[in-house]
């Protein structure tokens, strides 16, 4: 058969920042050519994650590019590839994520920690990203999406879904587990309640209000709800894991305070796996209590090429519905300003097309 092909434009669409908490403004910029071991895909639609809010305000003590084109969630279309680039064609389905590439000969690469690569290329932070409508992914580290998958709600498992998954493995929580999932109401949060649902986990989710408590629990299987507040959260953990504490705590809130308290509900030889990255937040915890109660304390970060297509299959399965609102890529000032004031129940989802 013929392989497909695209016109593809001179110039496309974007949103574009040149400094930190500057404007952020659609323009059209070129459309980037791929290198011999690059893709390029026509995004179709990409997650807005919370780190992507943190590169405009550069909350982080990691250099971004600048100007920047941010986004690292972004599900499309195959249209052209570099000459090295052998299972993937022109008209496949492809993700890319935050891991853009990573340079394949360090310790970490060869054992395939390729996150922890210190020459790693992130997507919407050291290299352009996926708010706009043609970007490059490394072949290698692009996520490979089956044709029949829907594109949207794909791409909040591009980040979303595999850090969450990945976090959840590093807990070693076993099925019947009780996991505590702070940002529940999240971007990651709804997508973590899912996966731990699958992977045979009970849940608790903390966030605050009604709309992510009715979510938490009614949709997405939480057992319980803990509004941080109203209640006082560590009393209310224990209080339903029988006075002992959740057997791991998967961190995914942007602000310090869950940081300090985790261990205090946290089940003796249980785990923290810290995961929101909010900034300059230290964590703390009593070493008495970590070692007399044998605590597990580590963090946890996006996931490696396996983690990427096992975060896919359970989507394929059917076993991962976590909510998602479409808006427009003109939309993405708008979408962080209600991130920022926390209103975001579960994700959003833009649509490149302008
Ligand atoms: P989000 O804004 O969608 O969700 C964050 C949630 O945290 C919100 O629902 C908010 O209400 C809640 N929250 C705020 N303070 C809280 C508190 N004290 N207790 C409980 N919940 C609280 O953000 P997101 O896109 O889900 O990202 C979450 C964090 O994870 C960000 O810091 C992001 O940069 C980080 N992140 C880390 C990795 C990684 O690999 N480690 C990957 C992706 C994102
Ligand atoms: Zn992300």
């Amino acid at each position: 058969m013929a392989q497909q092909e695209f016109k593809i434009p001179e110039k496309q669409w974007a949103q574009v920042f040149d400094k930190h908490n500057g404007p952020i403004e659609l323009k059209q910029i070129p459309v980037p050519k791929p290198g011999p071991d690059q893709i390029l895909i026509n995004i179709k639609y990409t997650g807005v994650c919370h780190t992507d809010l943190h590169a405009w305000k550069g909350d982080w003590p990691l250099d971004v590019k600048l100007p920047l084109v941010g986004g690292h969630e972004g599900a499309g279309v195959v249209v052209a590839v570099g000459e090295l680039v052998k299972d993937i064609k022109v008209g496949d389905h492809a993700g890319i994520k935050w891991l853009n590439s990573s340079c394949g000969q360090c310790d970490f690469c060869m054992a395939v920690d390729e996150p922890l690569c210190q020459k790693a290329v992130l997507s919407g932070y050291t290299q352009d990203g996926t708010f706009q409508q043609y970007a490059l992914a490394n072949a290698g580290h692009a996520a490979r999406i089956p044709k029949e998958l829907p594109l949207d709600a794909m791409a909040p498992i591009l980040c979303g879904g595999i850090t969450v998954y990945k976090a959840l493995k590093e807990s070693h929580a076993r099925p019947g587990d009780s996991v505590v999932i702070t940002g529940a109401g999240g971007g990651l949060g709804t997508l973590a309640l899912q996966y731990a649902k699958a992977m045979g986990f009970r849940t608790i989710a903390v966030d605050a209000g009604d709309e992510k408590a009715q979510l938490c629990t009614e949709k997405l299987g939480a057992e319980v709800f803990v509004d941080f507040t109203k209640d006082d959260v560590i009393a209310k953990i224990k209080e339903h894991t029988g006075g002992l504490g959740a057997h791991a705590v998967i961190l995914l809130a942007v602000s310090e305070k869950p940081f300090q308290q985790a261990t205090e509900y946290c089940r003796s030889r249980g785990s923290v796996v810290c995961v929101g990255l909010p900034p300059g937040a230290k964590i703390s915890a009593s070493v008495f209590n970590t070692v007399v109660r044998m605590l597990t304390i580590k963090g946890s970060y996006v996931g490696n090429r396996l983690d990427t297509q096992e975060a896919i299959d359970f989507f394929a399965r059917g076993l991962i519905s976590a909510p998602y609102k479409v808006a427009k890529l003109s939309d993405l000032p708008k979408v962080f300003e209600m991130m920022e004031k926390g209103e975001i129940a579960g994700r959003y989802v833009l649509d490149t097309t302008v």
